[in-house]
């Protein structure tokens, strides 16, 4: 039976439409069930009905046939969403005789119901003129069918499919990349080279091909120089490190001599690039970690800009009549770099992820985006759409009600960021006097010159293991104090908080494989740096050199879970003070903190009160670790909730121990940044929040039309309900009672 229903579910997802696809199903169950009806109905939420979508063995008489939800046996599977399984259909109370069904020949009646992620779908039933009963393994049959089913009509939902008359493709989502409101015409463009639909193909004339390789090369980092100028004064360092990433790809002897080498098998050079592009890649893709496994994507795209000059391609004039909402396979930084900014009303990816650098570049650029849509294309190009940057959603056909709400917003939007801007440079302070440092989270750089990082108290977080991730080696010591002074300098009257290494497991290094089951619960952070103190040493000596004249310095520790680790790490941290210190007796001891992002630390912060100098909170880990809930999991998404109430009882917690201990208390994790964790926060006690630069303007702006006492309430409010979604709701009605709707996620109200 496996096998069958291995072979219906393969012929049924191979159909090139749904439709047809059902067609097959309903013919094919009859067969590998040895019954003479199966019909699929598909619910109709909007109207309160099933509908029969294909049948083999009734002969139904007129265009549709519906049965509503409190209608017969159909009905009361879905309302029940549970298996009916009867020999004699008719003797059941809910039986309910539909003259145009024409299944009156019909005696037995097998229900299941088509779920999918708890919501019922429609109904799968079979039927038999004889008055048969269905045996349990027939049952259990039709029910893992009815599964594999609905992941093929969720999934078909998902694209943009509509199964019933007059339905609109009402709504299909992705994962918001950039936030904004944009509507206008849909354009698909699909001009752009493709490095997956490169096949395999051998060359004769090696050095040509290794000549054309070249030029492509230097074509595409001319290409690179010249995109970069152009965005140079828009746009800040960390937008723009995209094209310093390719170029210095583009420069690496490694990448050059590992092209040259497929070439010299034999290998055209197109081939050659993808092949070698594809390993790159799929070194970065299997890190668990968001930011580095999206790094895959940043190689891919260089991979297609070399495969556009390798083949030549006629670069393609985008001139549009009226801007656009731009739907594309792949969002490159080129593709958003070669289109001019008016033109561009949004942008819609079909691959892609939140954090891979074309979404970051779109955010700088404050261009809406939506990254990894699950939809066919040539479906919604040329209609008029909206595109909802804050929950991912996109109206591709919305009616006029959708489109004069969304209208609004759009007005709403832009006056509310050219409000906030304005008054980026005046201080975090609520209205009663309540005063609260903002400061930033730094990854690729800490650049001063973005307007916006020039009015924060400080860096909170940099995260150091960037420079480690993206090299061929351990950067040496003189690489590493070279980066750490560039980042101190630019903020000489600041403190700045910089992380040790946190890497390890899954994040593992090109040149240190690591292989474990269960990577966030492994070898990272803390763990692995204590394990190796000569890669630790090298790099707080770095740090503690890059601070001489400045003493801005503050060392955190990620990932400690005992107060061994603690010491251990206080050891190195001595050691290498002392080696710097003989050659540089002025370097000062930094102030000393510890991540509180793993549970068991909410216990043991009375042990290290009198050993650090300050904490700070990784919001996200904690979530991860507290729910028990993979922070990057899809299928999990809803699950890791960021208001859970346990995460506040936490939050609540860390605060209170800090207090009794005078231990200063930062938060660095995700929440601190959103509009509505950043006031929770502030209401339980916390006046020090690191966040992104896209959120610092706002959370400054938030605060300032808020009282402390007012926080206070609301967060000792939130603390008392035991659902997140109850917290969520409490905290929009604040937001909409102080005209701050705007704030938190437009989207449909
Ligand atoms: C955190 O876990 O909240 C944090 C700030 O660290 P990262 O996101 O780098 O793990
Ligand atoms: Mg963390």
């Amino acid at each position: 039976m496996l096998s069958q229903l291995r072979d219906i579910v393969e012929h049924v997802s191979k159909a090139e439409e749904v439709h047809s696809a059902l067609e097959i199903l309903v013919k094919q169950t009859c067969a590998a069930m040895n019954t003479e009806c199966c019909t699929i109905y598909l619910a109709d939420e909007k109207k309160q009905r099933l509908e029969l979508m294909a049948t083999q063995g009734l002969r139904f008489t007129g265009h549709t046939i519906h049965i509503g939800f409190d209608e017969g046996l159909v009905g009361l599977v879905k309302r029940t969403a549970e298996p009916i399984n009867l020999a004699e259909a008719a003797k059941h109370p809910s039986f309910k005789f539909f003259p145009q069904l024409g299944e009156d020949i019909y005696h037995s009646f097998l229900g299941t119901p088509i779920i999918h992620r708890k919501q019922v779908l429609g109904v799968l039933v079979i039927q038999q003129k004889s008055s048969r009963q269905f045996d349990e393994m027939e049952e259990s049959f039709l029910v893992t069918l009815a599964a594999q089913v609905a992941v093929i009509i969720a999934h078909a939902t998902a694209q943009g499919q509509s199964f019933f008359d007059g339905d609109r493709v009402s709504v299909i989502k992705g994962i918001p990349a950039s936030s904004g409101v944009a509507i206008g015409p849909l354009w698909w463009d699909n001009t752009q080279p493709d490095l997956s639909q490169v096949f395999p193909a051998s060359t004769l004339d090696i050095l040509r091909e290794q000549e054309l390789l070249s030029l492509a090369i230097e074509n595409a980092l001319a290409d690179f120089k010249r995109m970069r100028k152009k965005l140079d004064l828009e746009l800040n360092k960390d937008a723009l490190a995209i094209f310093d990433l390719f170029t210095h790809l583009l420069n690496d002897p490694m990448l050059r001599k590992d092209l040259k080498a497929q070439i010299a098998k034999g290998d055209r050079a197109d081939w050659a690039l993808r092949q070698v592009v594809e390993s790159y890649a799929n070194r970065f893709a299997k890190m668990s970690d968001i930011y580095l496994r999206e790094r895959a994507q940043d190689i891919k795209e260089l991979g297609q800009r070399l495969l556009f000059f390798l083949q030549n391609t006629e670069q393609p004039v985008h001139n549009f009549e009226q801007p656009v909402i731009l739907v594309v396979q792949e969002l490159t930084a080129s593709i958003l770099a070669s289109i001019p900014k008016e033109q561009l009303l949004a942008v819609v990816s079909l691959d892609g992820a939140a954090n891979s650098h074309a979404a970051i570049l779109s955010r700088a650029m404050g261009i809406p985006a939506i990254m990894g849509v699950n939809i066919n294309p040539e479906l919604i190009s040329g209609k008029v759409g909206i595109v909802d940057g804050y929950s991912g959603e996109i109206y591709p056909d919305p009616s006029q009600d959708l489109l004069s709400e969304y209208s609004e917003l759009v007005s709403e939007e832009s006056e509310l960021s050219a409000m906030v801007d304005k008054t980026v440079s005046e201080e975090a302070c609520t209205l009663d006097g309540h005063r609260i440092q903002v400061m930033l989270n730094a990854g690729l750089s800490a650049d001063t010159s973005i307007s916006v990082n020039q009015y924060v108290d400080g860096v909170g977080l940099y995260r150091t293991e960037i420079a480690f991730l993206t090299q061929q080696k351990f950067p040496s010591e003189e690489e590493q104090l070279h980066q750490y002074t560039s980042v101190l300098n630019a903020y000489p009257d600041k403190k700045v908080v910089m992380r040790t290494l946190d890497i390890g497991g899954d994040k593992a290094l090109p040149y240190l494989p690591i292989d474990e089951d269960n990577p966030f619960l492994g070898w990272r952070g803390i763990r692995f740096t204590l394990d190796h103190p000569d890669i630790f040493l090298i790099q707080l000596r770095s740090m503690l050199k890059a601070s001489l004249g400045l003493d801005n310095l503050s060392i955190l520790l990620p990932m400690v879970s005992s107060v061994q680790e603690l010491d251990g790490a206080m050891e190195l941290i001595e050691q290498a003070l002392a080696e710097v210190q003989q050659l540089h007796p002025d370097i000062k001891r930094p102030a000393l903190g510890v991540m509180i992002e793993v549970p068991s630390m909410l216990y043991l912060i009375p042990f290290i009160a009198d050993k650090v100098d300050f904490v700070s909170v990784g919001t996200n880990d904690l979530t991860q670790y507290l729910l028990a809930v993979d922070r990057n999991n899809a299928q999990v998404a809803d699950i890791y909730e960021t208001l859970h109430p346990s995460v506040l009882a936490a939050m609540k917690h860390i605060f209170a121990t800090c207090q009794t201990y005078n231990l200063p208390v930062c938060i660095c994790g995700e929440l601190a940044g959103d509009p509505i964790g950043a006031l929770l926060l502030v209401g339980l006690g916390y006046d020090m929040l690191s966040m992104n630069t896209s959120n610092v303007a706002k959370v400054k702006y938030i605060l300032r039309q808020t009282s402390y006492q007012e926080l206070q309430d609301l967060a000792h409010r939130a603390l008392s309900k035991p659902y997140g979604s109850d917290i969520y709701s409490q905290m929009q009605q604040f937001f909409e009672l102080k005209g701050l709707a705007g704030f938190i996620r437009a989207g449909k109200r």
